[in-house]
């Protein structure tokens, strides 16, 4: 994988080394369809002078050789495009895989800033235009490139000192050029941001259509929108600007020089050091450079966009990583699940402690109830014995083992959430269950079983390979509970994180879940973020959380009788007694 900072197509190159043999094959190809030029130069230097002596077998003869070689060429320029197309796209593909890798490995904090519209804008237009941009930069510039140098090649050959002339404006095109092509660039990049920006409020609009329909916001919505896709035209305008401007610029000095060419000729005819031969071949050859510069020129211009496209798609790559596991890592065999936290202090403004000295110990098998305010740090809690999160001080041990001395990978197969709000992937059921663990049939729905869903799933039309829609929409929300509760259950995890629903099903529903969450806590360690008196009664231990530290611990009854924060809290309905709400 390429390294953040190497954000410029060169460094793309290193990409290419798989595809070398394809890449050879169509460059030959390229090499054939340039040299075809030269040889079309050539005949069209002895076509004028057949013609003006009305040599008619001659004619016809260098007509046939003009339509072989037109044909080889096109032939040739078939080789050429399919073959390097493949490269090309196979580059973007492996760079918009390189960098959703690098996605999935975001520090979640850090990922949680981002928003989800500009990371999807980045992923498929931005990696589309570079994709187009490498294609194009392979099969039209370098043929393009090498069409110009050759054909100035043959026409310094042909007479060097007209030419001369000719290549004297050359730098002046390739100075204006650039220097439009980084203004280009500039806009592109303030263009797209503007794209990003309008993905990321289309992105927040749609989820929160029904709620801006409530409030009546219509209005307010449209205006938003309306700002944003003005800003965003405005962006673009400035781009088409630069492009139309360019154009008659660059323009302009080509027809200088094709007319200074001309008189220049016409003197050096004058003079007999050149022939109408040479001529007609050297005219050619202009209009054939024609072509090719304007393709260079525009291509330039797109390769300046698709650098914007590129620096934006590797920026994602400049966001701070998760923690990179051990290189010792400990490997975990089946655990109990025993869970021992010692002083641990975490913040995620070290300066700010979440946490302080946290001191906790869950004997396998038994449940603990994390109860407390909201922002009290259960979450954050949570968060560190995913290892979503370090502890920057004390120490969190499983079995004995520092969750900081194992790999993330082989925790979070033991340490399994069913979290607040159940989000699945559109797919079938059984996927769902699945989430890409290797498990059969039957481990899955032995898991659906334990989250007491088997039964509904069996009764839908497909069964298991029902198909879920985005967001599970096309089921309950007591299914979809339960769905999660098999998905959590199916590796068998040795630690379940639970954080209840706050929301109330109906009675039956409830019932359901409830029965689900019972049977697969059974024989687990269970840490529940929770909500119901059911629950904390039935906990073995009551842990109440503020501002980050435990300000009272031990079973219900005994902190009712205590009478402290904890009988504060069920008597203010933090904790409520679902059959008697
Ligand atoms: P709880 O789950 O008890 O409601 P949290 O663990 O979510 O509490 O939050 C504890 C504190 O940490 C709150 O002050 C919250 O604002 C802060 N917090 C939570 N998540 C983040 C985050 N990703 N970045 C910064 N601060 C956070």
């Amino acid at each position: 994988m390429l390294s953040p900072s190497q954000a410029g197509f060169r460094r793309l190159l290193p990409l290419l080394r798989p595809h070398l043999r394809q890449l050879i094959a169509g460059l030959a190809c390229m090499l054939l369809y340039v040299s075809s030029f030269l040889l079309l130069l050539n005949l069209a230097g002895e076509l004028f002078p057949s013609l003006s002596s009305r040599d008619l077998p001659k004619v016809l003869l260098l007509i046939a050789q003009g339509v072989v070689i037109f044909a080889v060429q096109k032939l040739a320029q078939f080789g050429q495009d399919s073959l390097l197309a493949g490269p090309a796209l196979q580059v973007s593909q492996k760079l918009r895989s390189d960098v959703f890798r690098r996605l999935q490995t975001v520090e979640l904090g850090a990922l949680e800033k981002l928003s989800a519209g500009d990371l999807t804008y980045r992923l498929t237009e931005d990696a589309d235009r570079v994709s187009e941009v490498l294609y194009k930069s392979i099969h039209d510039t370098v043929p393009s490139a090498l069409q110009l140098l050759a054909v100035l090649g043959y026409m310094l050959w042909l007479d060097w000192k007209l030419t001369a002339s000719i290549v004297l404006l050359a730098p002046l095109i390739v100075w204006l050029v650039s220097l439009f092509g980084a203004r280009v660039m500039a806009a592109t990049e303030r263009s797209q941001k503007k794209v990003s920006e309008l993905a990321g409020l289309l992105g927040e609009a749609i989820e929160g259509l029904p709620l801006v329909r409530a409030f009546a916001a219509e209005p307010w919505l449209q205006d938003r929108f309306e700002r944003e896709i003005d800003q965003h035209r405005q962006a673009r305008h400035r781009t088409y600007n630069l492009v139309a401007l360019q154009h008659p610029v660059v323009g302009m000095i080509e027809v200088v020089g094709l007319f200074s060419v001309l008189a220049l000729a016409a003197w050096r005819i004058e003079s007999g050091d050149l022939t109408i031969a040479g001529l007609s071949s050297y005219l050619t050859g202009l209009v054939v450079l024609i072509d090719p510069i304007a393709h260079v020129t525009n291509n330039f211009n797109e390769f300046q966009q698709g650098q914007a496209s590129l620096k934006r798609l590797r920026q994602i790559e400049r966001e701070p990583q998760e923690a990179a596991d051990p290189a010792d890592a400990i490997a975990l065999g089946n655990l109990r699940g025993d869970l021992d936290l010692q002083g641990v202090c975490f913040g995620y403004d070290p300066a700010q402690p979440v946490l302080q000295d946290l001191n906790l110990e869950v004997k396998a098998g038994q449940v603990l109830a994390l109860v407390g305010p909201s922002g009290a740090g259960k979450s954050t809690l949570f968060s560190l014995l995913l290892r979503f999160n370090t502890a920057q001080q004390g120490r969190i041990l499983l079995d004995g083992n520092d969750l900081s001395a194992l790999r993330a990978r082989d925790l979070r197969r033991q340490v399994a959430l069913v979290p607040q709000r159940t989000t699945v992937f559109s797919g079938s059921i059984a996927e769902a269950i699945r989430f890409g663990r290797r498990a059969s049939d039957a481990d899955v729905m032995e898991a659906a079983r334990l989250a007491n869903a088997d039964e509904f799933i069996q009764s839908l039309p497909n069964g298991y390979e029902t198909l879920l829609e985005e967001r599970g929409s096309n089921v309950s929300g007591g299914q979809l509970q339960r769905i999660a509760i098999a998905r959590a259950v199916l590796g068998n995890p040795a630690l379940l994180l639970l954080d209840e629903a706050t929301s109330a099903l109906d009675a039956e529903a409830e019932a359901a879940v409830q029965l689900g969450l019972k049977q697969a806590m059974s024989g687990r360690t269970v840490l529940v973020i929770a909500h119901r008196l059911a629950t904390v009664q039935e906990a073995d231990q009551i842990v109440v959380l503020e501002k980050g530290t435990i300000v009272d611990r031990g079973s219900h009854d005994a902190l009712m009788q205590r009478g402290g924060r904890y009988r504060e809290l069920c008597e203010r309905q933090f904790i409520r007694d679902l059959q008697n709400p």
